[in-house]
């Protein structure tokens, strides 16, 4: 296996991979370095003809790859993730140029996520007996889908590829995956590398536009949608997919709350939340997005956590001394922007951070921001950036009945010395995942999605697993 892998060398052009080929279709999409502006690579852009041929190949590989035992499916993905784990440098350095994030992050992402996908293929999903008794016995099977359609963003394109290929991979269904045009270049390589190990048409790879998604979203051939981005994008997704009743898992954007309680030492969790908040420069979905400090620990937690923003170090993620890469494209560096604009203006304190680079790169510093009014802009929105408001609170039920109050229910997190104490209020928080002295903690064997607005059904974990799946039940009598 070993062996295999190290015989394919990456090639230094993108091509799009359809039924087993890599090809181009003479379309191009330029990426972007978000450290420096600049347009560095060029790759294929796919359009309907090669969005219907790869849906064609899907199709026919997938009765084949479904009869397959999940452990051989399971063997086949372990093989395609031990050559991914060969070309970890190349791809992580790949993916910091498109995406900004340290070169540090993009190892770890292609690491976890391959190790992720590798605990994923080991859950086992066995028939349910429902029923066994003299009168018969009925069984719960779950059958694969058949072609899934991925639909991923900019902020992790690789982990959130790889993560959904591997599930639906591995449940018996074949797919077609369009990351974010922002972002299509390591996705593409992920493609190049599943050519040879998957059956061809099983792993279809296309680079694309929006446009692109919508088809996808609408084409009676692909039978599942799995996708990853914006609330307002996911709705989109959601009344596009109801003309063929298309199951749809919707990953979507979150507004995380992190309590701070009256028990907590700031001392010891500054870094942890100020991490929480700003990792990937704050661009994950599930990141801490609004902080609530009980009046009694209000001013240390300020002081701790502008001490954390003073000691990142914002820059090119290719530097080494890197902490904090730029935003990744300037549609979204310019919503920052006009959200630290917005704060100012409604008169937010700004503790630390605030001051906006004029280039190049869409760089933005962590920025703390105080004294702004619960129903402003930064404190509603999903701001998806490096700029985070800290809410002083002196009632707990005051703080979880704010930190509930809005659309968003991805996660949630409690910070307290005593963690029963914080089991307890985190159950309150409307939430998909409410974490207590930790915000982010994912695992393949733990279900994760949102409540609200933040989404529909659940990732990983077998609930995860049988979202890529049918229901069916097989009901015998005993005559
Ligand atoms: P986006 O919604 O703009 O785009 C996501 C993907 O959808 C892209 O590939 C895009 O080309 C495609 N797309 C756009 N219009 C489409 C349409 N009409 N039909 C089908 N596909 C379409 O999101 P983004 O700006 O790329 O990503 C940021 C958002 O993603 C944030 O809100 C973030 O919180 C969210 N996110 C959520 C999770 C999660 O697991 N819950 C993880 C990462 C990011």
């Amino acid at each position: 296996m070993a062996e295999r892998a190290a015989n394919i060398r990456l090639r230094d052009d993108f091509f799009l991979l359809i039924d087993g080929a890599l090809t181009d279709n003479g379309e191009r999409l330029e990426v972007i370095n978000p450290a420096d502006g600049q347009v560095f690579a060029r790759c294929p852009k796919a359009g309907r003809t090669q969005l219907d041929a790869a849906i064609a190949a899907a199709r026919r590989a997938q009765p084949a790859w479904s009869e397959r035992s999940f452990a051989e499916r399971a063997a086949v993905i372990a093989e395609y993730t031990q050559r991914v784990r060969e070309h970890r440098d190349k791809l992580a350095e790949l993916l910091t140029r498109e995406q900004g994030k340290p070169l540090f992050e993009s190892v770890a992402e292609i690491d976890r996520s391959a190790a992720q996908a590798d605990a994923l293929t080991g859950i086992e999903l066995r028939p349910e007996v429902l029923v066994d008794n003299d009168r018969g016995r009925i069984e719960l099977h779950y059958r694969p889908l058949g072609v899934v359609g991925i639909i991923t963003p900019w902020n992790a394109p690789a982990a959130l590829a790889l993560l959904a290929m591997a599930s639906a991979l591995y449940t018996g269904n074949t797919v077609v995956i369009k990351p974010s045009p922002y972002t299509p270049l390591t996705t593409l390589k992920l493609g190049e590398l599943a050519q040879g190990i998957f059956p061809p048409g099983a792993v279809n790879i296309l680079a694309g536009g929006d446009e692109l998604g919508a088809a996808m979203t609408e084409s009676p051939g692909i039978d599942k949608i799995s996708f990853t981005g914006s609330v307002a994008t996911g709705k989109r997704v959601m009344a596009n997919a109801a003309g063929t009743l298309k199951r749809v898992t919707l990953e979507l954007g979150g507004n995380d709350p992190a309590i701070v309680l009256d028990d907590a030492d700031p001392a010891k969790i500054a870094q942890r939340i100020f991490y929480a908040c700003f990792v990937n420069t704050g661009q994950v979905c599930m990141a801490i997005k609004r902080i609530y400090a009980h009046t009694s620990v209000y001013e240390r937690l300020c002081e701790a956590l502008v001490i954390e923003a003073q000691r990142a170090k914002c820059g090119n993620g290719l530097d080494p001394d890197t902490t904090l890469g730029p935003l990744q494209n300037a549609m979204q560096f310019d919503k920052v922007v006009e959200i630290f604009e917005d704060t100012r203006r409604a008169g937010g304190r700004f503790l630390v951070g605030g001051e906006i680079p004029s280039g190049p790169g869409y760089f933005l510093p962590p920025t703390f921001v105080t004294d702004i009014a619960e129903d402003s802009r930064l404190v509603r929105e999903e701001q998806f950036g490096p700029i985070v408001p800290i809410l002083k609170y002196s009632d707990l039920d005051d703080a979880v009945r704010r930190a509930n109050d809005t659309r968003y229910g991805l996660g949630g997190s409690v910070w307290t010395s005593d963690p029963e104490r914080g089991r307890e209020i985190a159950k309150r928080l409307e939430v998909g995942t409410a974490w207590v002295n930790q915000h982010r903690a994912s695992s393949a064997h733990v279900p994760f999605g949102g409540a609200k607005e933040s989404g529909l059904g659940r990732q990983y974990a077998s609930l995860g697993l049988k979202g890529y799946m049918e229901p069916q039940v097989v009901s015998v009598s005993a005559m």
